[in-house]
């Protein structure tokens, strides 16, 4: 049983209908990592409607949050908003209404290609809009069993002033710096640290801080299941503390929770947009189909530590959706996204067909009816679709040695022993040969005459491309066409 079809059963047998809680704060590019919340969070949709429930995704961009500190991507006067709350700071390259909504709209549009239907709630416009009004008050109220459940938990004492709050200082504009002196019905009071002293209201003038936010959250937006990142998942971490001041502050049920693992960028270690090591989503998928994306992750346990290698790495994974495709299998399935068709042409041979073809789609087709593939009208549909995908990762993560460009004559010099090989192989080239006859070929022909089959391959590429590496002979030969190449060979010599 497939892990999403798990989680599914498990919560199907509390209540028929959920909510899905995801968070991400906008403070930077938001990236592949983090999209494993959204993805994780979607496969359980969708399995949850599958099985015959409702299910809805709620998004929290959690853009009342501080900037922490200056980003090595950001320029040096942001340095004064470092602990102003990330909706209040400006957009950094100007396009956008503030910092996270310039983060934050690229990201809402990949989910929107990635087929991840959500309910977006911003977290300062519901504060403002006083929706946190009634957990802010109990919270302040309980302040001393908040502390203690923090310290039981995460076994670090609070200090005796500490309250479960953090006011929006009028004088300095940051979140981060004001103490909570005390409170009445309509007022909170605080100091903070720039001199000024104040007082605000209930509805978006501070936040709760972070674990207490976690736990309000739940019971506002009637959160029923949650996947997070395993940093909060840790015993002592903030879903253990959320659990309990859940149900003994705010008397909430918490959340079936769904630890997940990081996904590391192959060579670079986990995604951090603090540290830059990021493939922006948006970026992502313009280069990688979608359903491609979504397999990254649905393909393994949430639990399991993900390396992405978005070269080489890619190809394996495309390979190994087109076989799944083929039988149908869960993952795939989860993945999909809309009425996408596919043909059972390999992402592989798209990638050669179209550097010869220079992505001219009609060469493209051409080539490949010639190559053994049945061309219909969804081997169209399927081949322009992924072509453009094809053409992206080319120029944008294909290793160097993936890459051609067939020149328009090679000037290279061949020995005794390969010129020999050449002749005799393009002249047992025949037209109607597959490419599997054609691949094999050279093995016989170098066989006959004694020379090694490497440097056999080494001199049709030689032949060819002016290089002495290239793709995979049997298709490339039948792809660029039989009597073109025995016609370039002869020119060659
Ligand atoms: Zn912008
Ligand atoms: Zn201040």
């Amino acid at each position: 049983m497939h892990w999403a079809d798990v989680i599914a059963a498990e919560l199907l047998k509390r209540s028929n209908s959920h909510r899905i809680a995801t968070g991400i704060s906008p403070s930077g590019h938001i990236h592949l990592g983090n999209l494993r919340e959204m993805v994780t969070a979607d496969a359980i949709r969708r399995a949850l409607v599958d099985a015959g429930g409702e299910a809805k995704i709620v998004y929290i961009a959690d853009d009342f949050d501080p900037l922490r500190k200056r980003y090595p991507f950001l320029p040096e006067e942001y340095e004064n908003y470092v602990g102003m709350p990330l909706c209040k700071i400006p957009d950094p390259e100007g396009c956008h209404d503030s910092y996270s909504e310039h983060f934050l709209q690229p990201f809402l549009e990949s989910l929107e290609i990635l087929g991840i239907p959500v309910e977006v709630r911003r977290a300062y416009q519901m504060y403002k809009d006083g929706l946190y009004e009634e957990n802010t008050r109990i919270a302040l109220s309980k302040r001393d069993e908040i502390a203690r459940i923090i310290a039981e938990v995460t076994g670090r004492e609070l200090e005796e002033d500490w309250y479960p709050f953090m006011p929006l200082c009028e004088n300095c504009g940051r979140i981060n710096s004001a103490k909570v002196k005390s409170f009445d019905e309509s007022w909170i009071y605080y100091e903070c640290e720039c001199g000024y002293s104040g007082k605000v209201g209930y509805a978006g003038g501070g936040k709760l801080t972070w674990r207490v936010d976690w736990a309000a959250r739940w019971q506002i937006l009637k959160i029923t299941c949650e996947p997070f990142g395993k940093d909060h998942a840790a015993a002592g971490g903030s879903y253990d503390t959320g659990v309990r001041i859940a149900r003994e502050i705010f008397n909430y049920e918490p959340p079936y929770p769904v630890p997940y693992e990081w996904i590391h960028l192959k060579g670079k270690g986990a995604m951090k947009s603090s540290k830059g090591i990021v493939i922006p989503v948006r970026e992502m998928v313009e280069v990688i189909p979608p359903e491609i994306v979504r397999y990254i992750t649905i393909r393994v346990k949430p639990e399991r530590h993900i390396e992405f290698d978005p070269g080489l790495g890619l190809l394996d994974l495309v390979e190994e959706f087109e076989e799944k495709f083929k039988e149908k299998d869960r993952s795939v399935e989860l993945s999909l996204v809309g009425d996408v068709v596919y043909s059972d042409v390999p992402f592989r041979h798209l990638i050669v067909v179209g550097q010869i073809a220079n992505w001219d789609l009609d060469k493209v087709l051409e080539i490949i009816e010639r190559t053994g593939y049945r061309v219909d009208e969804i081997t169209r549909k399927d081949v322009e679709r992924r072509l453009k995908y094809a053409k992206k990762w080319i120029e944008k993560y294909a290793p160097d040695r993936i890459k051609f460009e067939i020149p328009e004559k090679v000037s290279v010099d061949f020995s005794e022993e390969e010129e020999k090989f050449l002749r005799t192989y393009a002249e047992r080239l025949q037209n109607d040969m597959s490419p599997e006859e054609i691949h094999t070929l050279v093995y016989d022909v170098s066989k006959e005459l004694g020379i090694k089959p490497s440097k056999a391959f080494q001199a049709i590429y030689k032949a060819i491309l002016g290089k002495t590496y290239g793709p995979r002979v049997g298709y490339f030969i039948k792809s660029l066409g039989v009597e073109w190449v025995k016609e370039r060979i002869k020119a060659a010599l």
